[in-house]
Parts: C-alpha cells; structure tokens; sequence
C-alpha cells in the first residue's frame, strides 16, 4: 500500500497538500457496510472471465505497486484463481521500501527485503505459493517517472496471459495511479483485459461517491476458505499493520481501521 504517514508527512510519494485525501481521516468501514450500493453491485465469476482450453491452463497476470496491494485488494480471488489451477505472474512494480522515510528504526533501511519477505509469506497463505513473481525494483514512489517503460514491461509480461488485474488508474495515490495506467495501455496493446481493483478508494471515497466508476465495478464474491486464506495472509504484513517503533514516523500504514475494508466477504474490481 505505502503511503499514509504518521506526522512528519512524507513528501516524496504523495500528494501532500493540505487537502491530501489520504492522509485525511478516511471513511469508516462500517459506513460503506451500511450502504447498500456495493451489496447490490453485480457479481462477476473471474473463472468465467477466463478461457478454458484443454490444451493450456490461464494465466493471469496481476500488477501491485507495492508489495500487499495485491493481497488487499484482490488476496481472497487470488486464493480463487489459485486453488482452480489458474496459473499467477505477480509483478511487484516496487519493493515498497518507502513506506516509513521517517523512521530510525533498524528495520526501516531493511524494508524492500523485509516487504519481499511477508509477500512471499502471504502468497503462501493464499495458497499461491507457485506464482511466477517479477520484482521491477522501480523506486517506491516513484513509478510515474518510469510509467512509459513500465507499460511496455507489463506488455511484454502479459504476451500469454488472459486477463490483467492492476491498482485502479485513479486511487489517489501516484504509484497506484501510475502501475494502473500502465496496465491498461499494456492491455489494450495487448488485447487483454484490465480489471483494477482500488485500495485507497476506500479510504477517501465515501458510499455512492460520483468520482468512482460504480457503472463499471462488479463484486468477487469470496468463499469462506478464500476469506479466511486472506485474513491469514494480511496478517503476513507486520511491518504496514504494527508501528515500527514508538515514535511519530514509525506508525503502521495498516492500522485496524484501514485493514478493515479489506476483510469483506468480498473484493470490488473495476472492469
Ligand atoms: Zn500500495
């Protein structure tokens, strides 16, 4: 995820205006519970997104920015996609090791290897510990510097695959933005589908916002396994859900409130 900053606020990552919409407080969970808007949303199958050929299985290829985005926005459906066979290329754009530039902590210079560790530690979770995974190495915060290259990247990484699942184009966050954009030109030159699943989306936004695409957004229902696998592998991500240290740079990215949006029993992807 990488990006909301106990004060001091990072400046190299985000839009940090006084009207930053991340860093402000974000809508509670409970209110987008309360809205029946996202329960009545139409219900896509990402099995019936795929082709089925008896000759080769699918492959999907899914793009996070920063190392969990993936697991939080679409965890439970990759947990789906796995134990049906599907065959996973995970791209970390980024190692995420911008999450704390404040921190003194011992483990904050150690963060793109110990964010590597706890994916890794989650994709096991979800039962996808065989995923094909691709580490860019772009500097986090910085991906729409290389989003031309990276687009070209991803088209090249989506030459077998069947679907593209990518950070929605217009979380508010300029590394989601970025990888999000990326994959849909990539797809188009491609002919692939883009589904883009927000992550902090449901921070900012509020039920029935008008700035997201509801014409556009299907749910994935999860299955109690894949919920459960889910919830198993987001608690993988010590270093975004538990402060680093006790001082002000060292807060969690992931705190319980955040987190919340993200235990549904179901995910949410633009299409
Ligand atoms: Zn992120």
């Amino acid at each position: 995820m990488t990006g909301r900053q106990a004060q001091p606020r990072s400046t190299h990552d985000l839009r940090s205006s006084p009207a930053d919409p991340i860093q402000a407080p974000g809508t509670p969970e409970p209110a987008w519970e309360a809205w029946p808007g996202l329960r009545d949303l139409p219900t896509a199958d990402p099995l019936a997104a795929l082709p089925t050929r008896p000759d080769r299985r699918p492959r999907v290829l899914v793009v996070a920015a920063h190392p969990d985005d993936e697991v939080l926005g679409f965890g439970g459906t990759l947990a789906v996609l796995a134990a049906s066979g599907v065959r996973l290329r995970l791209v970390s754009v980024t190692a995420g090791e911008a999450s704390h530039p404040h921190s003194h902590t011992p483990v904050a210079p150690n963060l793109a290897a110990v964010r590597t560790r706890e994916l890794h530690e989650a994709l096991a979770r979800l039962g996808a510990a065989d995923v094909q995974s691709v580490a860019l190495g772009v500097s986090d915060g910085k991906v729409a510097r290389h989003e031309r290259e990276l687009a070209g990247q991803l088209a090249e990484l989506l030459r077998d695959c069947d679907l593209c699942v990518a950070p929605y184009s217009q979380d508010l966050h300029p590394d989601h933005e970025a990888a999000g954009r990326a994959a849909l030109a990539a797809g188009a030159a491609r002919s692939v589908a883009v589904w883009e699943y927000p992550v902090w989306a449901w921070h900012w936004a509020a039920p029935g916002d008008g700035r997201l695409p509801w014409h556009r957004a299907a749910r994935l229902p999860l299955p109690f396994a894949a919920q459960e696998r889910k919830r198993a592998a987001l608690a993988c991500f010590r270093s975004q859900t538990e402060p680093l240290g006790d001082r002000p740079g060292d807060a969690a990215i992931l705190p319980p409130a955040e987190l919340a949006h993200f235990c549904r029993e179901f995910e949410v992807i633009w299409r």
